[in-house]
């Protein structure tokens, strides 16, 4: 990132942009156009809605938390006529609820959801989902922001006809970029939608990109940042970045129900991040805080209504078990400092179970 004094017209540019384009697809597993654009996730968000979409057209929007009140709330903004399928926090909108909402409406345009929907640790059924509107005039957006690397994503075969991620999360670089893949499908709605927009312009950015640059300036700082990222998931496997995130999931669920926490979402718990209930009359800010206090260590508090009530760990990107056994020894700690009941070890001893059995292999570390 220190390198980035780069000029971004020049053809040394020219070569890692192409390269981070090129890569992106590459781990993103599709053979889609990719789109990459200097903002933060929503956007890629935002971007989607104003350059398929009309006026009035009629969408479905799935929403099952803060990011899927995000996708209403764009639709909002932009006149789109949604059709809002809710879940309560830490539960899922279901493939049949969406067919049924497809049926009921045959002149839907699209459907939005989130493949992982991070405020509450839920994740989505993107594949029946998609198998399903693939079979209507429908586009099926996937914000998968935190879904890119830890969750399986077949863009092709299940048919996400746009697929959102952002720089910050799996991809474990700092906030800034924004990138989406578009298929054919997805391409032709463009020929149509009349919403206004202007910096986001897919079918510039996608002729810019061809040539090796961005319409507008580049981020160039986050551009060398991603393609070195890259070359990382790359040379780790985008499948071996996703199985690491699930084991750590998986790891963290035994630990803290061995711990007599609830887990928040616990039908469809996804792998980016784990939402757990704070104990009975224990603020969770009480837990964030005394994780940064004791141990320098960042989790994640719930967002809105769900502040107070839930701590979210995550597991996307630069995590292993080494951490997980820190953190995990940290909340047997602060738990049993704050008077919920704990005896030492039976979390982390869940979670050496869980890497015991999965048998993961002993990195090779060169010194
Ligand atoms: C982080 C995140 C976003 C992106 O939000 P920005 O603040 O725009 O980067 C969107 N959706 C989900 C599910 C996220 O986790």
């Amino acid at each position: 990132m220190m390198a980035s004094d780069i000029h971004h017209r020049t053809e040394d540019f020219r070569k890692i942009y192409r390269s981070a384009l090129s890569d992106l697809k590459e781990v993103m597993g599709t053979s889609h156009d990719v789109l990459l654009f200097a903002a933060s996730g929503t956007g890629a968000m935002d971007a989607t809605v104003s350059n398929l979409f009309s006026k009035g057209d009629k969408v479905i929007v799935c929403c099952a938390g803060k990011f899927g009140e995000r996708w209403v709330d764009i639709a909002k903004a932009y006149g789109l006529d949604a059709t809002v399928l809710s879940a309560p926090y830490g539960e899922v909108i279901t493939p049949a609820q969406v067919e049924a909402a497809l049926a009921q409406e045959p002149a839907t345009k699209g459907v939005f959801v989130q493949a992982s929907e991070t405020s509450t640790g839920a994740a989505h059924d993107v594949e029946a989902m998609g198998r399903a509107i693939a079979r209507t005039g429908a586009i099926f957006v996937v914000d998968a922001i935190t879904g890119l690397g830890t969750m399986p994503l077949d863009i092709d075969g299940w048919g996400l006809d746009v697929l959102i991620g952002g720089s910050q999360k799996a991809f474990m670089i700092p906030p800034g970029l924004a990138f989406m893949s578009i298929s054919p499908k997805a391409w032709k709605f463009s020929e149509t939608a009349t919403l206004p927009h202007f910096y986001f312009n897919l079918k510039k950015e996608k002729k810019s990109g061809d040539a090796g640059e961005s319409s507008w300036t580049p981020a160039t700082s986050l551009i060398l940042a991603l393609a070195e990222a890259l070359r990382y998931v790359k040379q780790l496997g985008m499948p071996n970045l996703i199985e690491n995130a699930q084991l750590l999931a998986r790891g963290t669920r035994a630990a803290v129900q061995a711990l007599g926490l609830e887990l928040f979402s616990p039908g469809s718990p996804g792998s980016s991040v784990t939402a757990v209930k704070a104990p009975a009359g224990m603020d969770s800010g009480v837990i964030v805080k005394e994780f940064r206090n004791r141990f320098g260590a960042i989790i994640a508090n719930g967002q809105g209504s769900m502040k107070g009530q839930i701590f979210r760990i995550a597991h996307l990107g630069y995590f292993d078990f080494a951490d997980l056994f820190a953190v995990i020894a940290g909340l047997e700690i602060i738990l049993h400092a704050n008077g919920h009941p704990v005896k030492f070890g039976t979390g982390v001893a869940a979670v050496e179970e869980i890497y015991s059995s999965v048998a993961v292999k002993p990195k090779t570390v060169s010194v």
